[in-house]
């Protein structure tokens, strides 16, 4: 049903103006508050008394929860539960996230009442509103959910608490448990919902990787170099990749033990690493098959650093553009495409020379796509390895490459050895 439709519902239901009813859904759908939920909510602001619903749901294996279940009660144990707080109509509202197991299965779950859940508790929630959240069932706690406390717990074959190596967070985790070293780590002021705010930015590292993170309140226990653990983060996606985010909520303590964080990105065939969405430090072989039209000498928007056309900023239009090199190049592999953006630095070595290069030879042929023709001819048809961050949107695969080598294990390497191997 469209926003229109359930503002109209609840108008009428509760006789007050349409207009401003919607307004108020619109605002906390914003918020990914559920339309549920957000209904609820404003029964209770309008002063309906009504919990809208109708009878008692019948009670529900998690495993067989569907996201067509409109209500249902469940019986299970909480294996983690993290605080966060949502902003909606200029105050914090402060929500539960984590998961609710069975022995039938495990299930996604959203408090929007304070419950005192802990990881560990057995609950049974009666009339807990089900939503579908990219595919899957998710389940919502709310006002109109009678939640009780087990005496008799239930054992589940779940890992209780958010114990997570870095390289198995995944963006929506909740309740997360870290230990990890801090690689790097540095202070920038933003322009916060509350105007100036200080956050900490930067690198966690543990046994299974890296991931970069975001501190919203800066805890003195994240410093370059420290070893630190953290309980209740959340992992939400940030320029196409997971990123670690340690709230108010999140408690930080340092610890006295050694993570010896490994020096290897994770490596994989180009078409898994896409599937995976976007990873933070990847390391993916291909041959170039092309270098995209950007590449080579390009021209950048003083103001917002975007490349432009024709001295034309698609934001800030007519510009003295900033000249710079950069390359695009389409990784192919046979299981999948990905495409390379070398920044200045590594243009630099694939071209063998610096801008100052680029603009001279531009100049001598009167045309700057010379650059790129170069650095075609030295890329294309060449195996390269590259470790970087890749990110997928709809217009493709990025990998932002920190790292392209030729592989030392070309064809004709390959070849060689194997003939060797046969005349020996
Ligand atoms: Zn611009």
């Amino acid at each position: 049903m469209e926003l229109d439709n359930h503002a109209e519902d609840l108008a009428s239901d509760l006789g007050v103006d349409k207009e401003e009813v919607k307004a108020d859904l619109q605002n906390l759908v914003e918020y990914s508050v559920p339309i549920d939920e957000a209904k609820q909510s404003l029964r209770r602001k309008y002063g309906d008394g009504s919990s809208g619903g109708g009878g008692t749901p019948s009670s529900k294996d998690i495993g067989d929860i569907t996201p067509e279940d409109g209500n249902v009660t469940v019986t299970g144990v909480v294996l983690t539960a993290g605080k966060r707080s949502i902003r909606y109509q200029g105050d914090d509202l402060e929500i539960v996230e984590g998961r609710l197991a069975d022995e039938t299965g495990v299930i996604d779950y959203t408090s929007w009442e304070d419950f005192g859940l802990s990881p560990g508790d057995t609950i049974t929630a009666g009339n807990a509103g089900v939503r579908e959240w990219d595919g899957e069932p998710e389940l919502n706690l709310g006002e109109s959910t009678s939640l009780s406390f087990e005496d008799e717990s239930l054992d589940v074959a779940y890992e209780i608490g958010g114990d997570a190596q870095l390289a198995d967070l995944q963006t929506g985790d909740r309740a997360v448990t870290v230990e990890v070293t801090v690689v790097d780590c540095e202070r920038r002021t933003i322009d916060g919902r509350d105007g100036e705010t200080e956050i900490l930015s930067g690198v966690f590292g543990d046994e299974s990787g890296r991931l970069p993170f975001t501190n919203w309140d800066p805890a003195p226990e994240i410093e370059d170099g420290g070893t630190i653990r953290i309980e209740n983060a959340f992992v939400q996606e940030f320029r196409g990749v997971p990123e670690v985010n340690v709230s108010e909520f999140s408690v930080v303590s340092a610890i006295d033990r050694e993570i010896d964080v490994g020096a290897d990105a994770t490596t994989m065939d180009v078409g898994e690493a896409v599937h995976t969405g976007g990873i933070y430090d990847v390391e993916v072989s291909g041959n170039v098959i092309a270098v995209r039209d950007g590449s080579g000498l390009i021209q950048r928007c003083p103001e917002c650093y975007r490349v432009i056309q024709k001295g034309q900023c698609r934001t800030h239009g007519s510009v003295d553009g900033v000249d710079d090199l950069r390359v695009k190049a389409i990784l192919d592999d046979g299981t999948g495409a990905v495409t390379v953006v070398l920044d200045d630095e590594l243009t630099q070595q694939v071209y063998d020379g610096t801008l100052e290069d680029a603009l001279e030879q531009a100049r001598e042929a009167m045309d700057q796509e010379v650059v790129a023709d170069t650095i075609r001819e030295r890329i294309v048809g060449r195996e390269y390895r590259v470790r970087g961050h890749l990110s997928v949107d709809e217009y493709g695969a990025n990998l932002d490459a920190e790292q392209f080598a030729e592989s030392d294990d070309d064809t004709e390497a390959r070849a060689s050895a194997f003939l060797t191997e046969v005349n020996a």
